[in-house]
């Protein structure tokens, strides 16, 4: 059993606290300490008696801390974490602050096994899932950086719905209102295209944003890119859109990342909305940030607008997501935690 008290639910806690002969409203200052003062030691919760305190440590309960090895910020405000797990292991998190809204795109696996072309992390092999707690713990350490999160995005290292049980965990964790009480409607999962994930997220009663990297209006041209076409063909991808909508009655967003004379056509575009006709959703267009050893650019500012007025012209709600810390490599699909062989400093200098 995992005995990090972070990566546990209120319930949790609740069962831990009875398990070991306490009272159960115990927990909620557990869960507090944890989650809103961002308590790093059980022995400096001094709300709880001294004897419970060393019980709790006795029988091995900890609360896991990410170590920060490295902050990068970029002139436009925006900052990546390079975060050390317990085992040595690294992952990236990348905070986004925009007037009033602070959003942190959080990884939640160490590389990712999906190997889209246009993503850097994609080219880090799959080593692990995080645990919840190693998910919630990128937020509990960022705010304690940088003040409070309004926003999360599941955007970072990996593909959520491939460890699913932790991202939703994390999720009930951060959304309780007696933590962090950070809202469902500013929550958003991003996945590839993980076609049961999906539909096992139509059926949750804790309904996040649902976010879908699209990238390519074909199967074939989308097989090139993101290799879990394959898989789930845009067909069946689709489908499970439908049961999604059709269950939760929510809009789903698209995105799309626009590589220059690849996918950025305005006959692409217009292939897209015939594709998606019939769903509630809107479209993100992401600029391709290139990344060392990528065969890709990103499409030029001029042929993105004409591809989003396509879209709009379409009746389509569009919006373009022009980088935020491109500099520091921060942006959309450069994530990599310096797996590759070259140091991260130097990187972000280098280029
Ligand atoms: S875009 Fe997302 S799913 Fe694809 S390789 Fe990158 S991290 Fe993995």
């Amino acid at each position: 059993m995992n005995r990090d008290l972070k990566d546990k639910t209120l319930e949790e806690l609740e069962k831990v606290v009875v398990g070991l002969g306490q009272k159960k409203y115990l927990a909620g200052y557990l869960f507090k300490f944890i989650q809103v003062q961002n308590g790093r030691e059980i022995g400096a919760l001094s709300t709880l008696s001294k004897a419970f305190r060393a019980q709790l440590m006795e029988q091995g309960y900890f609360i896991g801390r990410l170590k920060v090895v490295d902050v990068l910020t970029d002139p436009d405000g925006s900052a990546k974490y390079l975060f050390e797990l317990a085992d040595g292991e690294r992952i990236e998190t990348v905070l986004l602050p925009e007037e009033e809204r602070r959003t942190l795109c959080v990884s939640t696996q160490v590389g990712c096994p999906m190997g889209c072309a246009f993503c850097a992390t994609g080219r880090i092999p799959f080593r692990r899932n995080l645990t919840a707690g190693e998910i919630v713990d990128q937020v509990n350490t960022v705010e304690e950086h940088a003040g409070r999160i309004t926003n999360l995005v599941y955007m970072g290292m990996g593909e959520p719905l491939l460890n699913y049980d932790a991202v939703l965990k994390s999720i009930r964790i951060l959304n309780h209102s007696a933590g962090k009480n950070i809202g469902i409607r500013h929550t958003t999962i991003s996945t590839s295209g993980i076609v049961p994930g999906i539909r096992q997220l139509a059926e949750e009663e804790v309904r996040p944003r649902l976010a879908i990297s699209l990238s390519a209006p074909t199967d074939a041209l989308r097989g090139k890119l993101m290799p879990v076409t394959h898989k789930y063909p845009l067909a069946e991808l689709l489908e499970a859109v439908r049961f999604y909508q059709a269950n939760t009655g929510q809009r789903v967003t698209f995105e799309y990342v626009l590589i220059d004379k690849v996918n950025d056509s305005v006959t692409h575009a217009r292939m897209l909305v015939k594709l998606l006709h019939g769903l509630m959703y809107n479209v993100n267009l992401i600029e391709h940030n290139p990344f060392s050893g990528c065969e890709f650019t990103g499409s030029s500012r001029e042929r993105i607008q004409r591809f989003a007025s396509a879209l709009k012209d379409a009746g389509v709600e569009t919006t373009i997501r022009f980088r935020m810390g491109r500099r520091i490599k921060a942006a959309c699909g450069q994530l990599q935690a310096g797996y590759h062989p070259r140091e991260r400093r130097k990187q972000v200098q280098a280029e």
